[in-house]
């Protein structure tokens, strides 16, 4: 009996966009192990190339960068180009691009009377474009991606496509409304299109990371001037069973069980990631 493993991944071309930052490097590593040629999709190109030939070094395995802006269809498309000239045929995507804007971030977490002379600071004070620009990278981010990257999955009748999700798609955080509506469409985009794709051989799955200290989230969790946390980044920590933030290479293995045909018969599914954050009631 062959043992169970992640080979059916080698030399397998995935696209990751957002592949950059924080969590995108460590699942291009993850990937990387296994001998999946990866193109990581970035809007900062320069970043991508880097990242790209930093993690080509290390770990021997095919590594590009490509510049694209996720909510841009064309340059999507001549970054598919490029990938098909340079790899292959796209057979994983993962759609990593995405996060908050402090623009799209009330001051206050729950109004009260001295708010309402002070709305600036509350849900009444948000900008839309803001709330725009958040709803924009994290929904049609995904759904962009999605329809260009998974066409040579279709003509080969067979692909996997993970979205990354979050904890706010289940509770929303207090202060950000927009990001907790946007990656809530996250999750019920994975399932529609999931079911849409269930019968050409894509499956869709998503992760919904729970608490990591990267750059999008640094300025409402740690005080800056302490370096200690912030008290919301402390509500964090006391609301995780597991009693500290997770690193991003916790990701790595839920990463490659979803993409790899150990899951063949999954789609659909969110995986929370989150030291058990999602399973506790608070008391
Ligand atoms: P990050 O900011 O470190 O990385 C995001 C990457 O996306 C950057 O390299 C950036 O250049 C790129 N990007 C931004 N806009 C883009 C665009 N329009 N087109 C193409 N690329 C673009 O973020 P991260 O913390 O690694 O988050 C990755 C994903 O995980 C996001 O979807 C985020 O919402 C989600 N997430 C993060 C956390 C966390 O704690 N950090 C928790 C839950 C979910």
């Amino acid at each position: 009996m062959k043992p169970i493993s992640f080979s059916d991944l080698e030399n397998k071309v995935c696209v990751i966009t957002g592949g950059a930052g924080v969590i995108g490097v460590e699942m291009v590593k993850a990937m990387a192990s296994v001998g999946v040629k990866i193109a990581i999709v970035d809007i900062n190109k320069d970043v991508a190339m880097k990242v790209a030939a930093e993690l080509s070094k290390e770990s021997g395995s095919i590594v590009i960068g490509v510049e694209a802006n996720v909510l841009d269809k064309s340059s999507l498309e001549n970054a598919k180009t490029i990938i098909n000239e340079q790899l292959g045929d796209i057979d994983m995507l993962i759609n990593g691009a995405g996060g908050n804007h402090p623009t799209a971030t009330t001051k206050v977490e729950q109004m009260d009377e001295s708010s309402i002379d002070n709305l600036e600071d509350t849900f009444y004070g948000l900008e839309m474009d803001g709330f725009d620009k958040v709803f924009a990278l994290n929904f049609k981010g995904t759904l962009l991606p999605t329809m260009v990257f998974t066409k040579d999955m279709l003509k080969n009748k067979k692909g996997a496509v993970l979205n990354i999700s979050s904890m706010n798609s289940y509770k929303p955080l207090t202060k950000i409304p927009a990001y907790s509506a946007a990656k809530a469409s996250v999750n019920n985009f994975t399932e529609w299109i999931a079911v849409h794709l269930a019968k050409v051989g894509i499956r869709v799955n998503a992760i919904a990371p729970g608490f990591f200290i990267t750059n999008q989230n640094r300025f409402l969790v740690m005080d800056e001037k302490t370096g200690n946390f912030s008290p919301r980044g402390q509500k964090i920590v006391d609301n995780t069973p597991m009693g500290k933030f997770g690193e991003p290479e916790d990701l790595q293995g839920t990463t490659l069980f979803l993409l790899s045909d150990i899951s063949s018969f999954i789609t659909g599914i969110v995986i929370p990631v989150d030291g058990g954050y999602s399973a506790f009631g608070g008391v």
